[in-house]
């Protein structure tokens, strides 16, 4: 009764803008109080999506997993999105022993023994999983799978709800030439990245880049060329990027990317990489070559400031600067 209560005002919090991570952290709660657990962990992994993420996670040292991408295949928090199926077992290294908890490289983590897993469904497809874990090997009952599985189904239809009611409300996520997120979708993942950082106590990198001279194609050799070459930088610049890193379309021939939990040195490396990748391409369609150079700025959370629109601000500064120099760089705010 408790539960379907929580669940039911669940339901009603729900709106556009409502983060996947404010449904999960409520789900969280509730769980706490319905079932014994050491660790408590939502994986999604979207279609579009090569691997899943953890999404969510609580319990002893499970910020050391959150936002962690996985393999899919062989491990215990992949079984249920891969299956689209249940998971009981009181002792996972014993009844699953080729497998892994996230990967073949993790450390085994041998302390957990018990696992209870169930699938989330999204259209017909799984996408993710909930899985509870014991350091015991107790176990967990059929009645705890029952009510598992009823979460796993609720969070899934929450999940199709939240999806609908964007698509209806929202102008769609993605960027229909690019495929990236546009501007809207970006600034809303921005500052769910930023709450993340904070409560995970992390630095991300907003970087900004924008095509040098890229009118020139176009008068040169057409829009629908210059269309070509924007799809192309868009998949060498998130060839560039991990995985878990945001991409979007900022404008035009403008491109913004968050680089999670990072360094500054490390993000200038990756800066220069997609700079590099872009300026050794060679661009070719239907019989004509030609090539482009990128510039870019960077600015990081909190170190350059805690403020969203101040670090956009500073990024498009440094941009300015790596223009000016020249353009075919990347600059770093207060470098
Ligand atoms: P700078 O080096 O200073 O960045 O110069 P630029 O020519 O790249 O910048 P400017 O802002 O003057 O021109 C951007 C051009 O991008 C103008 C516009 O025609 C082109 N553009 C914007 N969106 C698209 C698009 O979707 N497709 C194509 N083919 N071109 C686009
Ligand atoms: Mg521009
Ligand atoms: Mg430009």
């Amino acid at each position: 009764h408790h539960y379907s209560q929580r669940v039911f005002s669940l339901y009603h919090k729900i709106n556009h803008d409502t983060s996947l991570d404010d449904v999960f952290h409520q789900f969280g709660e509730v769980c706490n109080q319905l079932f014994k657990f050491d660790a408590f962990t939502v994986s999604i992994k979207m279609p579009s999506d090569k691997r899943p993420i953890v999404y969510y996670s609580m319990g002893e040292n499970s910020e050391s997993w959150q936002g962690l991408n996985f393999d899919l295949q062989q491990t215990i928090h992949g079984y249920s999105i891969f299956q689209e199926d249940k998971l009981i077992t009181k002792n996972w290294q014993h009844d699953f022993s080729e497998y892994s908890r996230f990967g073949r490289d993790d450390q085994k983590d041998m302390e957990y023994l018990s696992v209870l897993s169930v699938p989330i469904v999204l259209h017909q497809h799984g996408i993710g999983s909930v899985v509870l874990e014991k350091k015991t090997n107790v176990g967990y009952t059929a009645i705890d799978l029952q009510l598992l599985e009823m979460f796993g189904e609720t969070i899934g239809s929450i999940l199709t709800w939240i999806y609908q009611y964007k698509s209806t409300h929202n102008e769609a996520s993605f960027d229909f030439l690019t495929g990236l997120l546009n501007r809207k979708a970006f600034l809303d993942r921005f500052i769910q990245e930023i709450q993340r950082a904070v409560r995970f106590q992390q630095n991300l990198v907003l970087l900004v880049l924008d095509l040098d001279k890229f009118k020139n194609i176009n008068d040169t050799f057409g829009h629908l060329y210059g269309d070509y070459m924007l799809q192309t930088v868009s998949k060498l610049i998130q060839k560039s990027v991990r995985d878990i890193d945001v991409v979007g379309r900022y404008g035009g021939e403008e491109f913004i990317v968050i680089l999670v939990n990072t360094s500054k040195s490390l993000a200038e490396q990756v800066g220069k990489r997609i700079v590099h990748s872009i300026s050794t391409y060679e661009f070719e369609e239907h019989g004509v070559k030609s090539g482009i150079t990128i510039s870019g700025g960077m600015a990081q959370f909190p170190g350059d400031s805690e403020e969203k629109r101040a670090l956009v601000k500073l990024a498009d500064e440094a941009l300015y600067d790596a223009k000016s120099q020249g353009g075919n760089r990347v600059i770093l705010h207060g470098n």
